[in-house]
């Protein structure tokens, strides 16, 4: 699992150690929250490459460009994203 330097990604190791299969090559493991850092199974999600790039492609224009965070959904006046991205589909 390691590179050639020697060295493994932790939350490949703690999804092989639970005894899932290898992400294979047009696959990855998602990080449910967000938080790359919390590598705890239960944050861990194998998706195909495709689906993985469109969720986050679709989660970005909520996230702080600065911390990386989601930015609530709903918006000051009341509105969800989801229905601004809606009226713009309707423009
Ligand atoms: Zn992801």
């Amino acid at each position: 699992m390691a590179d050639p330097n020697g060295w493994a990604y932790e939350h490949l190791v703690v999804w092989c150690a639970a005894g899932s299969p290898r992400p294979k090559r047009d696959e990855i493991l998602h990080h449910r929250n967000g938080d790359k850092t919390d590598n705890r199974i239960a944050n861990l999600e194998l998706m195909k490459r495709r689906a993985h790039n469109a969720h986050h492609l679709a989660e970005d224009g909520r996230r702080c460009r600065v911390t990386g965070r989601l930015l609530p959904r709903r918006l000051l006046d009341g509105r969800e994203h989801n229905d601004i991205s809606e009226a713009r589909a309707n423009d």
